[in-house]
């Protein structure tokens, strides 16, 4: 339990003591955090993960993560003064707990695709000249620990590693240059996909919205603790085995872009998730494809981001 409180007075005293000036507030104000939804009993609660601990977050008024996130600011303070001295009950081993979807229902979950090169190329797809969008629904949304379920009616399911980010406030034609005000964090993301369903037609949300297709986290990882986004090792392994290895450098449309581009169309908001694309080295891009099959584990690891780590079963 010391950890828990020399940890979180370490942060306090790290946090920036400028004054914040509108629009740069919310980034002043994230000061390294792990932020996770969990279960002990019936109920998801939020929590900030800290070592070998989870401090609970429902003490401090918190009913989810979305609600941390869509308080900006005030919110924030209220979450590091509980981090300060938060009482014993609050805080529980990690390993006695469930890790869900950091957010549960995220209000949007945007999907970036053929957005690393070398993907492109094994797709045997033109580089795009704008970012093509697709959208999983939150009911696709699951955490680390949980099973992926492979679809009774698909033959073809594919694994896909991903940087996710987490937007932090809410706007509308947001210019490029802002976009770090716009960012509360990033997360490992699995853009699991049936490829039969996702190509059938010229519209891939059908092949990408399975549930269970969109595995998170395990943790939201706040921005100040990932300097440069866009030079990450990300990679998959199954089973041990490494599937997909590359870096985040290879990106084509980078965050800043992307967040002007999905802003001139609507509206961001605190909790959307987008996930930037997926490296090469995808099942169906493999001599002989490599499909997901039941008591496989998935582990996606973005460099800084902790491994999520998600078993395989059939749908029953
Ligand atoms: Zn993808």
């Amino acid at each position: 339990m010391f950890s828990v409180y020399s940890v979180a007075h370490a942060l306090i005293l790290a946090a920036p003591a400028l004054a914040p000036t509108p629009g740069t507030r919310l980034r002043a104000t994230i000061t390294h955090m792990r932020l996770i939804t969990f279960q002990r009993d019936a109920h998801p609660e939020p929590g900030v993960l800290n070592g070998d601990d989870v401090v609970s977050l429902r003490g401090a008024g918190f009913h989810d993560l979305l609600s941390v996130l869509a308080g900006g600011a005030d919110a924030l303070d209220r979450v590091q003064r509980w981090l300060y001295d938060p009482p014993w009950s609050q805080i529980v081993k990690a390993a006695d707990v469930k890790l869900r979807a950091p957010l549960q229902r995220p209000p949007k979950i945007i999907c970036i695709g053929l957005n690393y090169r070398a993907h492109a190329r094994e797709s045997k797809m033109e580089l795009p000249e704008v970012p093509t969008i697709f959208a999983k629904f939150p009911t696709a949304a699951i955490g680390c620990g949980e099973p992926i379920v492979l679809p009774r009616n698909s033959t073809k399911p594919d694994y896909e590693a991903e940087l996710a980010f987490v937007i932090g406030q809410r706007g509308r034609h947001i210019p490029a240059e802002r976009w770090r005000d716009y960012v509360f964090g990033y997360m490992n993301f699995n853009d699991v996909s049936a490829r039969d369903f996702q190509l059938r037609t010229s519209q891939w949300t059908i092949g990408k919205t399975f549930d269970t297709f969109a595995p998170m986290g395990p943790a939201i990882v706040t921005a100040d603790e990932v300097p440069d986004p866009h030079s990450l090792d990300i990679g998959t392994t199954i089973n041990g085995e490494v599937l997909q290895q590359s870096n985040t450098n290879d990106l084509i449309f980078k965050i800043p872009e992307l967040i002007a581009h999905l802003s001139s169309v609507f509206t961001l908001e605190p909790g959307d998730v987008i996930a930037t694309g997926t490296p090469s080295g995808v099942g169906f891009a493999r001599t002989p494809p490599r499909w997901l099959k039941p008591g496989d584990e998935v582990v996606i690891r973005v460099e800084g981001l902790g491994d999520l780590r998600n078993p395989v079963i059939a749908e029953e």
